[in-house]
């Protein structure tokens, strides 16, 4: 492996969480064996520290009943019945030279401790001592016990067994440590591979979306964990980052062709005059047509724009008291002449007051963009009734109902986007932009615009503002 893949392999989650692992097995399982290795060792100690004071209370016992000579007897055959190279036993005078002792050619290095024979004469009654014997490597545990005025005893026991026996633990500790060291890591990579795989697939994912496929989704698992509601979010964040992709793609679709059409409409009319017209009328009659279509390109952009603004609330609208009652019936007077000459009954039903804080000319332009609507849409004969009210909730409500050529249920979710024209109106003038500025209007006054149709009998538009309060905030 390079130094620079070993670097990335070093600064991996798998593998840290792999050492974090194996680190803290291995540290709390010397804790729990250093913890039993001073458990057994104290315990070992403490059984050869009792047997050391029994024999010292039987040697008290022989010299009381049987006195010093019988003593000695006693010692050798102690010695002969546990082993020479087990025990020893000597008998010192107070200062400190030994007067008898068992045969002590194999315990020839161990010599008496002054200090422990003063102490015992100073009254401790029995004082232990661990000598080391260097050339055999094993320790001897050694009392000094006071048997009677002037007497002392020191009795020695050899620990070569308990040293056997806890070389052998710690060979098998390491060997065992050794071994489940190795399966810690090996457990710890494959958990901190299956907890990492999730972001892995998650990290894939992203790339080849950085590369451009936006239709890749992570792979969700069933268990619910962390890594599942990360990718179940990851998926969601796609799907609506590929809808506003989409959206943006069509809106800017739709922009090029309502701007292509104008132009290229101008430019056929300015040929068709330049290879064609010789009188002053045909150029005067261009110029007033491109001025014509100028106009309506220009109304466009500038509604374009004006929905922007609205929707991102850039232009703080004006917080004026209002009345969409007397905004309503004003709206009804402009557009009466134009329902005249369609042959549409306009009624207006706004009798009382209804006081709103808001912007009058974007109110009035959202009520003028649906009565607009309303009676194009609805053939002579037909009728258009404008009408505010109040909801149960307090909520002012204005609806503009028409019995006009209605809206099929397919195309109903679609009509308030930008651009977005039914197929059944294309015949009448518009530029799909109306409905979207009415929205971006009601919403920017903290208010909805909804609407129930049916194809052929009519639509109704439903605008609901709050009522009497200040606009807080501009949202789109
Ligand atoms: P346009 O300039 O085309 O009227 P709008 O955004 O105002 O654009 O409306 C979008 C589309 O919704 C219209 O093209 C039309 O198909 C449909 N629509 C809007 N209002 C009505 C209505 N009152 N009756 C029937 N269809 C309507």
């Amino acid at each position: 492996m390079s130094s620079k893949k070993m670097l990335r392999f070093r600064n991996t989650l798998a593998f840290r969480l792999t050492l974090w692992y194996a680190g803290i097995f291995t540290i709390s399982s010397c804790v729990a064996f250093l913890l039993f290795y001073t458990l057994i060792t104290s315990v070992i100690r403490e059984r050869t520290d009792q047997e050391l004071l029994s024999q010292a209370s039987q040697f008290s016992t022989v010299l009381a009943t049987r006195g010093l000579a019988a003593i000695e007897d006693f010692a050798v055959l102690e010695a002969q019945a546990a082993g020479v190279k087990k025990v020893f036993f000597r008998l010192l005078y107070p200062t400190g030279q030994a007067f008898a002792s068992t045969n002590m050619a194999y315990w020839k290095n161990i010599g008496v401790r002054e200090k422990a024979v003063g102490e015992v004469l100073r009254g401790r009654r029995q004082i232990f001592d661990t000598i080391v014997l260097r050339d055999r490597g094993d320790e001897v545990r050694v009392l000094y016990a006071l048997l009677a005025p002037g007497i002392i005893l020191q009795v020695g026991q050899s620990m070569e067994n308990t040293s056997r026996f806890i070389d052998a633990f710690q060979g098998m500790f390491v060997t065992t440590m050794v071994g489940l060291i190795a399966l810690a890591t090996g457990v710890g990579w494959f958990m901190a591979r299956r907890a990492v795989s999730g972001v892995e697939a998650i990290t894939r994912t992203a790339q080849n979306i950085s590369e451009g496929s936006l239709e890749q989704r992570v792979p969700v698992k069933t268990a619910g964990d962390e890594i599942d509601q990360l990718a179940m979010t990851f998926n969601q964040m796609l799907d609506r980052i590929e809808k506003l992709v989409t959206e943006v793609k069509e809106m800017s679709d739709n922009i090029a062709h309502d701007l292509k059409s104008p132009i290229t409409r101008i430019r056929g009319l300015a040929e068709v005059t330049l290879t064609t017209g010789k009188a002053l009328g045909d150029y005067e009659n261009m110029t007033a047509s491109t001025i014509e279509e100028c106009d309506r390109l220009l109304d466009m952009i500038n509604t374009m724009l004006l929905i922007s603004k609205t929707e991102s609330g850039v232009d703080k609208l004006a917080q004026d008291k209002i009345d969409l009652s007397e905004i309503a019936r004003s709206a009804c007077d402009l557009f009466g002449p134009m329902a005249e000459d369609n042959g549409v009954i306009l009624t207006c039903d706004a009798p009382s007051p209804s006081p709103l804080f808001g912007d009058p000319r974007m109110i009035q332009r959202m009520l003028a963009n649906l009565l607009d609507n309303a009676i194009k849409y609805t053939p002579s004969g037909g009728t258009v009734t404008v009408s505010v009210s109040e909801n149960e909730k307090k909520d002012l409500v204005a609806t503009v109902r028409d019995t006009g050529i209605g809206i099929s249920e397919s195309d109903l979710p679609r009509i308030f986007e930008r651009f977005y024209r039914c197929d059944q109106s294309r015949s009448k003038p518009g530029i799909g932009l109306g409905l979207s500025l009415a929205r971006a209007i009601a919403r920017a006054h903290q208010g909805e615009i909804t609407v129930t149709s049916r194809l052929n009998q009519g639509s109704t538009f439903t605008i609901t503002l709050p009522s009497s309060e200040p606009t807080k905030e501009k949202t789109a």
